[in-house]
């Protein structure tokens, strides 16, 4: 069993940002990555909102400057998932093995019962790390439909970004699935850029907040279609058309770019049985965007006029940041900004203790 002060699980902008401050701070980090280093942006093309970058940067080649800049610093990057954690009292243990017979693909589709029984079977065996610290910074997945074509089609015209992508769609004819506030500010950010807007919503009413529903509603370039259900998405290369069930009929239109704003799910699978986590399955912390994250931050100053250790979970050493924690804003660069205050409180945690 190996040992570290601080041990980092995952690897996007939240990940690798707490693995830069905490390598710089002497900390010699271990980051295991998961199944697929990067996180979300591996799936992006062009990020032209990360600051910094006048022309943009590729998702993927932004995540690999990042790993080097810390692995640079000293952080030790494992190309590992991490199958099981105890994180009962520190040092916390982290176990890495795949029992034999057992399948990694679990975690790539977030089959939250097949990661508790692998991490509950991992456990017989010896950890392969203990750590005084832990940052969890898994991230979060959109929520996908399942429908043909949708997976074939990422980043070729099928995007779970409409704030990263929209600006690709200028006088494109675009739909967007949906009718929450991610929904919504999807279509918003998308009627900038183009006139030909659809939102495709299961119901006969949307579930956002009045003011963003308004705002789609009152915009006579926006269309709706209720009852109605994607089916479809269809094309060679690019996305060129989609079949819809609109009110028990099935229609096709021609399309450009399909939103998918369906929610998303954040990773904390290992760790639900371990930490508070929120009804959505987001952890929560002494500061996070959820009703228990803001009950303990007034409590907090209230108490002591000052929030000690912001980004820590309901398990003192443990720290969190990235989409695993926020429910809200999901950018990369508010993750980075999460990763790098986690990293500053482990820091602190580490030298008060
Ligand atoms: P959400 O509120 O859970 O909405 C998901 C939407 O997708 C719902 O309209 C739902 O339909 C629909 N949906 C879910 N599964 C579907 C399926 N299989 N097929 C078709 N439609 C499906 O998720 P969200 O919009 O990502 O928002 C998440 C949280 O972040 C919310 O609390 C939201 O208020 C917050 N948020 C806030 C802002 C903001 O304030 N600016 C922006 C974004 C998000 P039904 O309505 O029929 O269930």
């Amino acid at each position: 069993m190996q040992e570290s002060n601080l041990v980092i699980i995952g690897s996007g902008p939240a990940g690798y940002t707490a693995a830069l401050y905490a390598a710089r701070a002497q900390l010699a980090p271990v980051v295991f990555t998961g199944i697929e280093s990067g996180g979300q942006l591996m799936y992006t093309t062009l990020v032209e909102n990360f600051p910094g970058f006048v022309q943009g940067e590729q998702g993927p080649k932004l995540m690999m400057a990042m790993r080097q800049q810390a692995a640079r610093f000293g952080a030790q990057i494992k190309d590992q998932t991490v199958t099981g954690v105890d994180l009962s009292q520190a040092p916390f243990k982290i176990w890495t093995n795949f029992p034999e017979g057992t399948n990694p693909e679990v975690f790539k589709q977030g089959d939250s019962a097949a990661i508790q029984q692998l991490s509950k079977q991992v456990k017989q065996q010896q950890p392969s790390y203990q750590a005084k610290a832990v940052i969890i910074a898994t991230g979060a997945v959109s929520i996908m439909l399942g429908i043909p074509g949708e997976q074939e089609l990422i980043g070729k015209g099928v995007s779970t970004c409409a704030v990263c992508d929209a600006a690709f769609y200028r006088d494109k004819k675009v739909f967007v699935i949906g009718g929450g506030d991610s929904a919504m500010e999807d279509t918003l950010a998308l009627s900038k850029f183009t006139d030909q807007v659809t939102v495709i919503h299961r119901r006969d009413q949307f579930r956002a907040s009045k003011i963003m529903q308004d705002r789609v509603l009152n915009n006579n370039n926006i269309k709706v279609l209720w009852h109605s259900n994607l089916k479809e998405v269809i094309g060679q290369d690019k996305v060129e058309k989609i079949k819809v069930d609109v009110n028990g009929e099935l229609q096709e239109f021609a399309a450009d770019g399909v939103f998918l704003a369906i929610g998303h799910r954040p990773v904390s699978d290992l760790f639900n049985d371990q930490l508070q986590i929120d009804q959505k399955g987001y952890v929560v912390t002494r500061q996070s965007l959820t009703v228990a994250g803001v009950t303990q931050a007034q409590q907090a100053l209230d108490d002591q006029g000052l929030v000690t250790f912001p980004s820590m979970t309901s398990q003192s050493g443990v720290f969190a940041a990235g989409d695993v924690v926020d429910v809200r804003y999901k950018q990369a660069v508010t993750a980075a900004g999460q990763g790098c205050t986690a990293a500053l409180d482990a820091e602190r945690w580490l030298e008060s203790h």
